[in-house]
């Protein structure tokens, strides 16, 4: 294993050399990689100093918030980049929040709150980080009527292949950096800031059923509601039936009988989903079908599709994630197109309505290979039916699956940016482009 001694003189004290197991690994521990060393950056200028240096010895450099993407995308056998101690946060306006790009969701949701703000959206991750998440995009209860957190972005300030620090915005000079930073899993920079919209807060919310088997209707009728503000869809794989949550802000009128106040939709989101897969891994181990919580592999994806074809897709699939000891809800979204333009690399198919399904799959070792099977069919139908996969998770990360993903024209572009801003092509996890 290589020695890095002169990185270490320059971060003094900021480098793990060799890496210790747990930056080998991420979220969904199916795949393993052994990095030549960790930088715990503690500022802008050791990101700039790191990718210098990774750019000279032509070294992969890839940054991790969290390691909550769960098919590699934050491991390498070069340098990781861990990006936690990057977390200041700023009012910069009266409605922008600047923020490091190593942030955690649920301290920057609880700093804004003591300061009468709210993002937008928030995703029920509260420990990924502003980077990784825009990397992928980013989705909440809030994404049927406000998009993605991606669409909330105002500028970047991006780290690029040569240790350049840029400002970018969707119309100046660095457009492209810009969109395709957005959802492109770290290849074309590093976002060491972001600057986000925010809107007051206005976290208690009175929720309440929707009923309807066709749930291109009832989205419909979500989206004439103009008093909601979340919705969110699970299916529940044992009972084989869909259940839609709305909300709508508890200021605007008192409880009607059908509804339950919820003091912080977020925060109740955020403890939900710290406890869902470890709940089913231990549910696991005491059905006999892990040694031990540390053996579950989680494979996970969603899965976006035109709202046209999204009953055709769930049909065609439904039985390869039926088992409810594996899988025991699917989530779904209700989305819209909105004004602003989707970056290109977005999971959002190009469609006016779409659906998402999101099958988060804890698995014994010896089923892995089992439910790769599953992801790729589905993934197969998805692309063949008009939608996209959401890269935060599993998927075939291979050219055709790219090309069949954005089209080959994006792709062709995704690259040529990727040319110009990392000339050596050492950021990001190594994709087949
Ligand atoms: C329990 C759980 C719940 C989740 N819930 C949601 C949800 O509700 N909505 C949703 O949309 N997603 C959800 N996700 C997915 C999650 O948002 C993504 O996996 C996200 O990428 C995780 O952020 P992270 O900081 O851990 O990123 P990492 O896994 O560390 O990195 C992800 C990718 O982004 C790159 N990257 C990381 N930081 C930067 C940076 N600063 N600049 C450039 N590239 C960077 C990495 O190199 C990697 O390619 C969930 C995931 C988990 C595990």
């Amino acid at each position: 294993m290589a020695s890095h001694r002169s990185l270490a003189r320059l971060l003094a004290g900021k480098l793990l050399d060799p890496a210790p197991d747990e930056w080998h690994r991420d979220f969904g521990r199916v795949r393993r990689r052994q990095p030549q060393a960790v930088v715990l950056a503690a500022g802008i200028a050791d990101v700039q100093e790191t990718v210098r240096y990774a750019s000279a010895h032509g070294l992969p450099v890839v940054a991790r918030g969290n390691g909550c993407s769960s098919n590699g995308q934050s491991l390498t056998d070069g340098l990781v980049l861990d990006t936690a101690a990057l977390d200041r946060m700023e009012l910069t306006g009266e409605a922008v929040v600047r923020v490091e790009g190593g942030a955690r969701w649920g301290t920057l949701h609880r700093w804004l709150h003591e300061h009468g703000l709210a993002l937008p959206v928030v995703t029920s991750n509260e420990h990924a980080s502003v980077g990784g998440t825009l990397s992928v995009g980013g989705f909440g209860p809030t994404s049927p009527f406000v998009g993605a957190v991606a669409d909330q972005v105002v500028a970047l300030d991006v780290v690029t292949g040569d240790g350049e620090l840029v400002h970018a915005t969707a119309d100046g000079p660095h457009h492209d950096l810009f969109s395709y930073a957005l959802c492109g899993l770290g290849q074309v920079g590093l976002i060491v800031r972001a600057e986000l919209r925010v809107v007051p807060a206005d976290p208690a919310v009175l929720v309440r059923r929707v009923d309807g088997d066709d749930l291109a209707t009832v989205a419909e009728r979500v989206w004439a509601d103009e008093r909601l503000r979340v919705c969110r869809a699970v299916y529940s794989t044992a009972a084989g039936r869909w259940k839609v949550e709305v909300g709508r802000s508890a200021r605007d009128a008192a409880a009607e009988p059908d509804e339950t106040l919820v003091a912080d939709y977020h925060q109740r989101l955020f403890e939900a989903e710290a406890g869902f897969s470890v709940g089913i891994a231990r549910g696991q181990v005491a059905a006999g079908l892990l040694a031990d919580e540390t053996e579950a592999r989680r494979l996970w994806s969603d899965f976006f599709l035109p709202m046209e074809n999204a009953d055709a897709f769930f049909a065609a699939v439904r039985q390869r994630f039926a088992d409810p000891a594996v899988v025991p809800v699917v989530n779904g979204a209700f989305l819209r197109a909105g004004d602003r333009p989707r970056p290109p690399l977005s999971p959002l198919p190009d469609a006016d309505r779409v659906r998402t399904f999101g099958f988060y799959c804890i698995v014994p070792p010896d089923r892995v290979d089992e439910y790769r099977e599953h992801f790729d069919a589905a993934g197969v139908l998805c692309h063949d039916l008009g939608g996209r996969q959401y890269l935060h998770g599993y998927h075939r990360a291979e050219r055709d699956f790219y090309r069949a993903q954005f089209g080959v024209p994006t792709v062709d572009r995704w690259r040529e940016v990727k040319r110009r801003y990392d000339p050596n092509a050492v950021l990001g996890p190594r994709l087949s482009l």
